[in-house]
């Protein structure tokens, strides 16, 4: 057999059945999908541990000694059977459920036994419950094979009987049948370069290592290959989105940009800043068609940046959008930017949901006659009724909303499309961006602007809540305002809310009116309660603000100082950090403090202390990142690239980046991969780009 792109049903030990059992659960279909269904873990008979040295984290072990003891243990239902087995040192409990009597019958006593099992712990002491066991006498006239793989499998699978040996079976059939060497899919240069073994090598070790030396050079290579390609097809996808979409070319620094500059920017840029302008300016001057991700912890400075890059595109004649996933974000960007252009001759309007008719249609009229400068607002924007005349960028706060702004309709008058530039302030770590943003170019605004203090953040236990509140009081005193926010989950909602409430009622208590007012804003509030809660607080009328996440996102309330966060073992580490970002906007300390309960789970640990330690964005993503792996954190879920067959972006990141610097190599000397040396890799690399789903997304 030479194409492994025959079905399974080509091996030995495959009925169709099987087949389609295989195809079924496990989406095998062809020899190719066989071999690359890499084993989760390996059963390492090579090894012999000593009872004394067992440890927790051990799972499967193998042991040799004898059973000194063999009792019935009566229980509830039936009765276990408990044999204790010693080697030279140590003692353990060997332990069966089902076929006591039987095995009672075959189990000798003091003779030396080779057993193998999953080891279990309780109280200190180890046990295995449904051991294998060989007579050591007959282990030695085994032919052993050294270490075996564990297929991935479902219930399903089990359940018909199709276990983990019968699948190990047919891939073994597989390698029987396979008459001639697995195709290498890399080019000899990088083979040698990064020292990896060649493909057949690794495919026959990853399924059945020699050796444990063997099995990681196997890993090493097939994870090397898979982040490699995608590495590839994310470069070249930026390569030619680059070569053939084209973008409007904004040459012309003009009056817009530097009247504001000149007169009106109200602070000198970071040097970050001006570092992240330089980067757009290079792509909006190039002809090229900006697509880029704008990263930068809450309060770093992005909207300036965005101006700056809107008043560009208006010295060209072109017209501008910025869009913000909510419409308290949406106005608070107008009010902020309206403020900076006072004096200048710009037209900005605000389109959000609850812009009236007759407003809306006025927008509409002047978008699509080019009175209108700039429109800012909510997701209302992408609607088809909204049309420019030619916009020149588009601007989306808030990564998750991306995609949405180039299905939209707001350009259909023009001729190309407009530069895009999304800004998040969930930063996203480098190698992840790598993987998931790979076509993207990324700026990153990594300082803040200067005099911020950093907010001071602690970690008290419910039991101190009378001292936290001391401390409140003596904030409110020095003329500070404060948060209070309580977690709402949707599965415990009723609870939450009942917490909500409860914890309000003895805030009022002990913060009793005349000398103190309380704002309170949650989502079961009418949106019209709600703004007015929310306004007293802005306006300084309340000095404590009572709420649930609602003010994640949002609310620009600079004298607010301090923010208590309850039950903050329940928040992810990416809402502590937003949260916390709520305060610290002025010039004085702010401080956070996070409380809870005293039982906290070690990842709950992890979260607390990593807030505590650091307000680098970077480096609290970096955490969550361990903590909850790459699929849950945001923008990431529709992203085909994580559905990695053996490499972990978490674990595997050195591998990541030394991939892509192999793939940038390959594609400086090479981007067509036209060159002979690169005819393995250009084969590869047409058959994933058939299969994979990654060029489904191009725009
Ligand atoms: P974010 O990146 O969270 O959107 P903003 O653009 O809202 O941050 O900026 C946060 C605050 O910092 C604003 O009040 C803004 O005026 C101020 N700011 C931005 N850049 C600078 C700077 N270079 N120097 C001083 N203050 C700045
Ligand atoms: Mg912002």
């Amino acid at each position: 057999m030479k194409n492994l792109n025959l079905p399974i049903s080509y091996l030995k030990g495959v009925t169709a059945n099987r087949a389609s059992l295989l195809l079924q659960e496990l989406q095998i279909r062809t020899c190719a999908d066989l071999l690359t269904l890499f084993p989760y873990r390996y059963i390492d008979k090579t090894r012999f541990y000593k009872i004394s040295q067992l440890e927790n984290n051990n799972s499967e072990v193998q042991i040799i000694g004898k059973i000194t003891r063999i009792k019935t243990v009566k229980q509830q239902r039936g009765s276990r059977l408990v044999a204790t087995f010693i080697d030279e040192r140590g003692s353990i409990e060997l332990v069966w459920f089902k076929g006591v009597r039987w095995i009672k019958e075959v189990l000798k006593v003091d003779v030396p036994y080779v057993v193998y099992g999953k080891l279990n712990s309780y109280n200190n002491s180890f046990s295995i419950p449904h051991p294998e066991m060989d007579l050591f006498s007959d282990y030695k006239k085994k032919l052993q094979t050294a270490m075996q793989p564990v297929y991935p499998s479902t219930e399903m699978l089990t359940n018909k009987g199709i276990s983990n040996k019968i699948i190990r079976t047919i891939v073994q059939h597989l390698f029987l049948q396979m008459d001639s060497n697995i195709e290498e899919s890399l080019s000899p240069s990088c083979i040698a370069e990064f020292g990896l073994m060649s493909k057949s090598e690794a495919l026959l070790n990853v399924h059945f290592p020699k050796s444990q030396e063997k099995l990681a050079q196997a890993q090493y290579r097939l994870k090397f290959e898979e982040l490699f390609f995608i590495q590839l097809q994310l470069l070249r996808k930026k390569l030619i989105r680059k070569s053939k979409i084209k973008g409007y070319v904004f040459d012309k620094v003009g009056t817009y940009f530097t009247t504001f500059y000149n007169n009106y920017l109200p602070f000198d840029l970071t040097n970050a800043q001006k570092r992240v302008l330089k980067e757009i300016r290079k792509d909006v001057g190039s002809h090229a068609h900006m697509n880029r991700l704008l990263q930068g912890d809450v309060g770093s400075g992005k909207t300036i940046v965005a101006l700056l890059s809107i008043l560009l595109a208006l010295d060209n004649g072109f017209q501008a959008a910025l869009i913000a996933p909510t419409e308290i974000l949406a106005t608070q960007h107008y009010n902020a930017i309206t403020e900076l252009l006072a004096k200048m001759e710009v037209n900005v309007a605000l389109l959000t949901g609850s812009v009236k008719a007759k407003r809306r249609k006025e927008i509409h009229r002047d978008l699509e006659d080019g009175t209108l400068h700039l429109l800012i607002g909510t997701h209302a924007l992408l609607e088809d009724k909204v049309v420019f005349k030619n916009l020149g960028i588009a601007i989306i706060d808030e990564q998750h909303r991306f995609g949405v702004a180039q299905r939209s309709k707001m350009w259909k008058k023009n001729a190309l499309p407009p530069h895009v530039l999304v800004m998040t302030a969930t930063p996203i770590p480098r190698t992840l961006a790598m993987s998931v943003y790979g076509d993207l170019d990324i700026s990153v605004i990594d300082e803040l602007p200067p005099g911020r203090k950093e907010v001071k953040t602690v970690h008290r236990f419910d039991s101190n809540r009378l001292g936290v509140f001391k401390f409140l009081k003596d904030e409110i005193a020095k003329g500070r305002q404060v948060y209070i926010v309580y977690p709402l989950i949707q599965e415990s909602a009723a609870m939450d809310y009942k917490d909500l409430m409860d914890g309000y009622e003895s805030i009022a208590r002990d913060f009793p009116v005349p000398d103190y007012q309380i704002s309170i804003v949650h989502g079961k509030m009418k949106p019209a309660d709600k703004e007015y809660e929310m306004q007293r607080f802005v306006k300084g009328e309340t000095q404590i603000m009572v709420a649930t996440t609602v003010i994640e996102v949002g609310v620009n309330v600079p004298n607010a100082s301090v923010m208590v966060i309850e039950s903050a073992e329940r928040f992810g580490l990416s809402q502590l950090h937003q949260l916390r970002g709520r305060v610290g906007r002025g010039a004085d300390q702010s401080y956070c403090i996070l409380l809870t309960d005293f039982a906290l789970s070690s990842d709950a640990k992890t979260r607390l202390k990593t807030m505590v330690a650091t307000s680098d964005g970077f480096k609290i993503a970096e955490v969550d990142l361990k903590l909850r792996g790459p699929g849950n954190l945001m923008g990431t879920k529709q992203s085909g690239v994580l559905n990695l067959k053996i490499a972990d972006l978490v674990k595997d990141t050195s591998i990541l980046v030394t991939a892509r610097n192999a793939a940038i190599a390959v594609l400086q000397d090479d981007a067509n991969l036209s060159k002979p040396k690169n005819s393995a890799l250009l084969k590869s690399y047409t058959q994933i780009q058939k299969t994979s789903g990654l060029w489904a997304n191009i725009s």
